[in-house]
């Protein structure tokens, strides 16, 4: 993810970025940065950190009052933690010059590894799926030959429509719960519910090898919009039942086949399906956007 206090700092040190991240080299370092939950990612990769360096960048980084790095391999991940406001863009793009400039006066020969090999060269910033790699031209070959591959493999697989249905259903039936409590507790129907049908039925239809193509989006689309219909049936008959204080089901029977309590089922269901429909929407791109392809390297561009 991207937020534009990043960008901004980005396009100053004339970075690129990639889908998620803002990457480029600055003297003889690999940057990336990105905005995560609640916080923001420094990461720097330096053409070799052995552990001179991490007592001093410990050092820097305990200066700073930063509470959390991660060691890479040969670089070093910092967190900003937001909790109620941005962290200062300008702290951290100082804290970047401190780093690199260690960096880049201990290793003065040094450049940038490329993330793949290991070895020091010439090397550029791609984007591959949703993260992005400093890579070498052979790498770039070999990266995406095994892409190719594992991308023609995926074409291969059998489609499993059938059990990514079941599983859609499976997994939706907590939804139904949810749907349920919330009549019967807050006496009302909570619309908002109905997404996590379109949600649980994407994770059942996954779990159960579920083929992600645009036939998958919509059995999980149409398993969504059944359970949905289900679920609020259910939650009716549970309220009926509370209110009668009894469970009848002939009598549960006549009353839903009552003109005006068919018509009431009938708003709720619609308004179910209005509230949905815009995070049906936002499904279909996300599943499409996967469907396209599983991963795809594609070169940084400008911010
Ligand atoms: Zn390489």
């Amino acid at each position: 993810m991207l937020w534009p206090g990043l960008k901004k700092l980005g396009r100053e040190l004339g970075f690129r970025r990639t889908n998620s991240e803002v990457v480029g080299t600055l003297k003889n370092c690999f940057i990336k940065m990105f905005d995560g939950n609640n916080m923001k990612v420094l990461e720097i990769y330096s053409p070799q950190v052995d552990d001179t360096d991490k007592a001093q960048i410990e050092g820097i980084i305990k200066e700073n009052k930063i509470k959390k790095h991660e060691w890479l391999d040969n670089g070093v991940r910092i967190i900003f933690y937001e909790y109620f406001r941005p962290y200062s863009i300008v702290k951290i793009k100082n804290l970047l010059y401190v780093l690199v400039e260690y960096f880049s006066r201990k290793y003065p020969e040094g450049i940038p590894q490329c993330n793949n090999c290991g070895i020091q060269k010439e090397a550029d910033v791609y984007s591959i799926g949703n993260t992005s790699k400093y890579v070498c031209a052979d790498c770039l070959k070999r990266l995406e030959r095994d892409l190719n591959n594992e991308y023609w493999e995926y074409q291969q697989l059998p489609t499993n429509y059938f059990t990514g249905f079941i599983g859609a259903l499976l997994f939706a039936i907590p939804g139904i719960i949810i749907t349920i409590l919330f009549f019967i507790f807050l006496n009302r129907l909570a619309a908002v519910s109905t997404l996590l049908y379109i949600i649980l039925g994407m994770k059942g239809y996954k779990a159960f090898k579920g083929k992600i193509t645009p036939i998958g989006a919509l059995i999980v689309i149409v398993v969504g919009l059944i359970m949905i219909g289900i679920g609020i049936t259910i939650a009716y008959s549970f309220f009926i039942f509370k209110e009668m204080k009894t469970i009848n089901m002939d009598l549960l029977i006549q009353i839903l086949k009552m003109p005006e309590i068919q018509k009431e089922l009938r708003m709720n269901i619609i308004l179910s399906y209005i509230v949905s429909s815009f995070f049906i929407v936002f499904q279909i791109f996300q599943m499409m956007k996967e469907w396209r392809f599983i991963k795809k390297i594609q070169k940084a561009r400008d911010i």
